[in-house]
């Protein structure tokens, strides 16, 4: 395959971007380098210079499949055909109905009721607001605010962004607008560890103390993805669960990064054998073809939202229930489950495991941990992105770190002489890195 582009049209698609695009966290007065790609197909991203790296981002967990995977282009093009959207106030849709009947039916627990949305952010505004509405029904409108876990992350919105992590998170810069939410130090206790009645303690006690200001504990299953990449005890999990049932405060499990077999069970809930009383999904759900996310809850919780003063949820996204975006979340999912893919997840932990190990050895390495698909190299130092980057790309791979966090989630069709050749690029770049901070050039 070549996608080679002329040099011209590159440096002017690169000057344009520079001049009108704006990427995520960017600056739009010093842009950071960007990459163009061109095309991509299974593992393999084809920048438009013809070099070709093996993706180890998965899009930001999103493309479990790969790219351009024969069953979900069809299932987008035949949708195509028909209708790739059609607003959702007043009229239903196949792909969106066997979407939600699917979702329920493979979910923890009774979640029965699915609201199908934008973006995971917006999954994480509508679960919330699905708290407050429970609560304002149930005549406790006190009931508003969340406790949550330090070291989380559940969106760039503003309700999303009042409970994720205080330090990492944009706390400081909002302060004046964000709500203020309690807040649980990060669980000390990791996965596979028990966790002792001091590991929960101050969980448990900002819950007793703030229970009827406490609407809902929101958090992340087992993994806190971009704050921290931490993998907590899923006992720890079990006894959030057993704490909000005393209590009586509803819990909503984020598995917006976890779900879909990333943590090698199809949702991380499963770990603790828990079921929450509502589920935020988004980023895999479609294979990373299409935005969409859903927000999932029991038809208990959806029978009291909906006898409250308003007698219905109050949220409606223009682009809610796109039959697009459903019939290829429906092609993904069907597709994963139709395969052995926790044998799949078993195997890339294993091999993740080996290829990231000798990293460990490395100086200013804090800690190597691998979960599921999930491979962390956890740094002393944050890295600086620019240097990192061009020796990620020397090496063939494509790796976005963040912070001191070097991570790979790869495309589960990822073989596992692919996940050799990741690993390997992703050590052997970090090693020249720490050799030479600033790269070649400063030598
Ligand atoms: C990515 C993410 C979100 C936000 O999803 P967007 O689609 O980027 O809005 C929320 N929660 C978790 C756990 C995530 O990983």
């Amino acid at each position: 395959m070549t996608d080679q582009r002329d040099p011209h049209a590159i440096a002017a698609l690169l000057a344009a971007d520079r001049r009108h695009a704006w990427h995520p966290y960017a600056s739009a007065l010093n842009p950071p380098p960007v990459y163009p790609v061109a095309s991509a197909r299974g593992v393999r991203l084809q920048l438009a210079d013809g070099r070709e790296l093996l993706d180890g981002m998965s899009s930001w967990w999103a493309a479990i499949h790969g790219y351009n995977h024969p069953v979900l282009n069809r299932a987008v093009s035949a949708q195509l055909g028909r209708m790739s959207h059609m607003m959702f106030g007043g009229l239903t849709n196949e792909p969106a109905v066997e979407l939600c009947a699917l979702l329920a039916a493979i979910t923890p627990g009774e979640l029965e009721r699915v609201f199908l949305c934008d973006s995971g952010s917006v999954a994480v505004e509508v679960a919330i607001k699905m708290a407050l509405q429970y609560w304002q029904a149930r005549g406790q409108p006190g009931r508003n605010r969340l406790l949550t876990l330090a070291g989380g992350y559940h969106g760039d919105t503003f309700m999303a962004m009042s409970v994720c992590d205080p330090v990492t998170g944009m706390h400081h810069l909002f302060r004046d607008v964000l709500p203020r939410q309690l807040f649980a130090p990060r669980p000390g206790c990791g996965f596979g560890q028990p966790a002792r009645a001091a590991d929960i303690a101050a969980f448990e006690a900002l819950l007793a103390q703030h229970r009827d200001a406490i609407a809902a504990v929101i958090l992340e299953p087992i993994v806190q993805g971009a704050g921290g990449m931490h993998f907590y005890s899923a006992d720890y999990l079990r006894r959030v669960r057993a704490l909000c049932d005393a209590h009586g405060v509803l819990l909503i499990a984020d598995e917006i990064a976890t779900g879909f077999g990333r943590t090698g069970k199809l949702f991380a809930c499963e770990h603790a054998g828990i079921a929450p009383d509502i589920l935020c999904l988004g980023k895999a759900l479609t294979g990373g073809y299409l935005s969409l996310a859903a927000t999932l809850t029991s038809g208990h919780v959806a029978g009291i939202v909906c006898s409250g003063e308003a007698g219905a949820l109050m949220h409606g996204p223009t682009f809610m229930g796109n039959p697009l975006a459903c019939a290829v979340a429906l092609a993904s999912t069907r597709l994963l489950l139709s395969q052995p893919w926790q044998r799949e997840i078993a195997r890339l932990e294993a091999a993740l495991r080996a290829g990231l190990a000798p990293a460990a050895l490395l100086p200013g390495v804090r800690e190597v941990r691998v979960l599921g698909a999930i491979g962390v190299i956890e740094m002393e130092q944050e890295v600086a992105m620019g240097p990192i980057t061009e020796r990620f790309l020397a090496e063939g791979v494509w790796i976005r770190p963040f912070g001191r966090l070097v991570y790979t989630m790869p495309p589960f069709i990822m073989r596992n002489d692919e996940v050799a050749r990741l690993t390997h690029g992703m050590i052997a770049a970090l090693e020249k890195y720490l050799s030479h901070p600033a790269g070649e050039e400063a030598r």
